[in-house]
């Protein structure tokens, strides 16, 4: 077996069972720096210097395989019951965005147009693999100094699936109750909150709230909320992605002032592929009901639970605090 997906029918969330993950391994050399192209899969997508041949240096942004994937395009798409059980197969896909040719290079100190470019080969590879009509979702996350990581060099991973991701599925359900109740996008009434009481606001720019939550999960967790209605990242503007890149670089500059350069995973929220329907009347709102957006979170690995329930330790409008004061003096 190498992996399937298994719902767990009391709560109704998919569990991936599988063999244990293999990660790559950075023996000597490293299989994102430029010259060791070979050590990797053939590429998927990257951005090139004119005239830089595929799988060899002179790259700007690379995008391939994972080696040992979550989730694979060559398997077959199979849903099946046993007995009262659903389970389906890991088709999807598993990439890897090396995001800066330079091997230890940390989002704070990426030029800012570098991180515009990994931004649009996010929106490319959204754009592609939901061209895949057996894949449902795609989740972009990417994960600073992650205890036990291998390899330092800076890469997001994409993870394409046949099912809804957990959160997200959480998310698009809270947000579609809320619309069918009050006609509106959840998103955008929490931004007009947010803007009016000022007590969480980290920054205010010309296309992005940056926010901690009202309820926050982990100290200083923070949004990044566009300020235009969208459901999908990947109608994202030129503007809005400059605005971003900034806003990233600032952000992970922020955190290394205000907590120590800590570990944090950022993760992109966006509109699951609204092409594939299991149900005819599927996505029917979700245009107006969801809305696209980043989650920062620094110490993932301090996510404390207590009976279900996350425990927070620094007040959400005290982490905003503490954060636009460290905005401030990284300027
Ligand atoms: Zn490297
Ligand atoms: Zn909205």
């Amino acid at each position: 077996m190498r992996g399937e997906l298994r719902k767990d029918l009391a709560t109704g969330q998919w569990v991936l069972v599988r063999q244990p993950e293999q990660e790559w391994q950075a023996d000597a050399e490293c299989p994102f720096c430029p010259g060791n192209e070979h050590l990797t899969p053939p590429e998927i997508a990257a951005y090139r210097k004119e005239g830089a041949m595929p799988n060899g240096p002179g790259w700007q942004v690379r995008v391939v395989p994972e080696r040992n994937p979550f989730f694979q395009v060559e398997d077959d798409l199979l849903r099946e019951g046993l007995g009262m059980y659903d389970r389906i197969s890991t088709r999807g896909a598993s990439e890897i965005v090396i995001e800066d040719p330079a091997h230890d290079r940390a989002l704070a100190g990426m030029a800012e147009e570098q991180v515009v470019r990994v931004l649009w080969m996010y929106r490319d590879r959204l754009q592609d693999l939901k061209r895949d009509a057996k894949i449902r979702d795609v989740l972009i996350t990417r994960r600073y100094k992650k205890p036990g990581a291998r390899i330092p060099h800076p890469y997001s991973r994409i993870l394409a699936a046949p099912i809804i991701f957990g959160q997200i599925r959480t998310e698009l359900d809270r947000a579609r109750e809320h619309y069918l109740y009050k006609r509106r996008c959840i998103y955008c009434d929490i931004l007009r909150e947010e803007i009016a009481a000022e007590a969480r606001i980290v920054r205010l720019t010309p296309h992005f709230l940056v926010f901690v939550p009202y309820a926050a999960r982990t100290a200083c967790q923070t949004w990044i909320l566009p300020r235009q209605h969208a459901c999908a990242y990947e109608t994202v503007s030129p503007e809005g992605v400059n605005d971003l890149a900034g806003l990233l670089k600032g952000l992970a500059a922020t955190f290394d002032r205000a907590l120590g350069d800590p570990p944090f995973e950022l993760a992109l929220h966006t509109a699951p592929n609204l092409a594939v329907k299991l149900l005819p009347d599927e996505w029917a709102t979700v245009a107006r009901d969801y809305h696209w957006h980043l989650e920062l979170t620094p110490h993932p690995e301090r996510l404390a639970l207590v009976g279900g329930i996350t425990v927070n330790e620094t007040p959400p409008e005290q982490a905003a605090r503490l954060l636009r004061e460290a905005w401030a003096a990284t300027r």
